[in-house]
């Protein structure tokens, strides 16, 4: 099969076992085309010191690729370039806005509003700044197919609610969440909005002039980028009242003994070396993206997650979880019955496909739903109906297997 969009990345033309890799764990991280390896490499060839410390030549050329990275990140977001903050990933990002915003900002008797459908990463901050602050944690619940209601977003989010932090897209059920109702409900009774945009980010266009929210999160690594690098963005109001996070070198303005003063934005909150071959990588992921276009993305995507829901759901004995009703980005998850979710990935892995079994960050989430694990199964612009088809045919010699 010649595919120009597979073609560009390397790993996926390996074989295992010699068998063709069908890669079906995106949403944990995805695959790199050739020109996100050969920007990084170009850097670490070319331009790598350490950023906005040397005024030799390969020290401004370090800078201008780290800062001309933010550029493309803040033009890709719609966003001003000093709210655009590189983080490590969107765990980082989010734990940023819980300790820095959060634990100066909540108090006792405040509410912080999550959904159920978080992922571990934007719950257990809030957990964590709510038992310091005295803030009740409350939740957004689904139905069984993992949709919240209206009436559940008007009847959890009143006034005494001081943040909203909702996931743009499930990491478990691939369901867009519906982020414009929150945010506007949020704002009407003067609460901020988070949104966990590591999902969506590789899926959907992001735009927070549009998205309306007042910081967003994503990690580089599930858009096609170098692992280590995420963005927090913020609305620069807000984080120019924010206390830094972490602190040390390349964050002050100026240090005495005794005490110090911060950097203006985005400095303030990127203390210590920064990882500016990852910032280079992912500003090459976002060019490559572009140069693929999101309606060629969607289109590919639409298409393989349409007949994946199709022809799975005709399977015996497999259970999908969700609905295929309503705006889909990247994943499907599911349970052979009677067979533990590792039995089935171990079973799928012999036939080099590779798909994730587990709770997948979202124990609350799956508690909810009735279940202890489950597999999952997600997407990205390089899959096909034919890796949906190798799923399908392994899938059916899994209980076989087990007798
Ligand atoms: N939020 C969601 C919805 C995710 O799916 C993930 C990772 O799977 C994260 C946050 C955390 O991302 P990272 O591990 O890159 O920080």
């Amino acid at each position: 099969m010649t595919d120009e969009i597979i073609a560009q990345f390397p790993l996926l033309q390996k074989q295992q076992d010699g068998k063709r890799m069908v890669y079906l764990d995106s949403g944990a991280t995805s695959q790199r085309p050739q020109a996100v390896l050969d920007a990084v490499s170009r850097f670490y060839k070319e331009d790598n010191a350490n950023p906005h410390r040397g005024v030799y030549a390969l020290g401004e050329r370090a800078t201008a690729a780290y800062e001309s990275a933010r550029d493309t990140v803040a033009e890709f977001l719609h966003a001003k370039r000093e709210e655009v903050i590189f983080t490590r990933n969107a765990t980082e990002a989010l734990n940023l806005v819980a300790y820095s915003w959060g634990l100066h900002n909540l108090k006792a008797g405040d509410r912080v509003v999550v959904s159920i459908l978080e992922h571990h990463s934007n719950l257990i901050p809030w957990q964590q700044v709510c038992r310091a602050t005295g803030a009740e944690l409350t939740f957004l619940y689904t139905d069984q197919r993992g949709v919240i209601s209206d009436e559940e977003i008007e009847k959890k989010i009143t006034k005494g609610v001081k943040l909203v932090a909702i996931t743009h897209v499930s990491n478990v059920l691939g369901l867009v969440s519906p982020v414009q109702k929150v945010v506007d409900r949020a704002h009407a009774v003067n609460a901020v909005c988070v949104l966990d945009a590591a999902q969506s980010a590789p899926h959907l266009q992001l735009d927070v002039t549009k998205l309306g929210v007042d910081f967003l999160a994503f990690s580089g690594h599930k858009l096609y980028a170098p692992l280590g690098i995420g963005v927090l963005w913020g609305r620069k109001e807000l984080l120019d009242d924010m206390p830094p996070f972490l602190t040390g070198g390349d964050m002050i303005e100026s240090v005495r003994e005794q005490d110090a003063t911060w950097a203006e934005l985005p400095q303030k909150f990127e203390a210590g070396t920064q990882n500016a071959g990852g910032a280079v990588g992912l500003a090459a992921a976002i060019h490559w993206m572009q140069g693929v276009g999101y309606d060629t993305i969607a289109r590919r995507e639409n298409d393989v997650y349409q007949y994946a829901w199709q022809v799975l759901s005709q399977l015996p004995h497999v259970t999908l979880y969700g609905t295929a009703q309503g705006q889909h980005c990247g994943a499907i998850s599911f349970n052979v019955e009677d067979v533990h979710p590792h039995d089935v990935a171990t079973i799928l892995d012999a036939d080099a496909v590779c798909v994730r079994a587990g709770h997948h960050c979202a124990q609350p989430l799956l508690h909810h739903l009735g279940l202890n694990s489950c597999c999952r199964a997600s997407f990205a612009v390089y899959n096909t109906r034919e890796d949906v088809d190798a799923l399908a045919a392994s899938l059916q010699k899994v209980r076989k297997w087990l007798g």
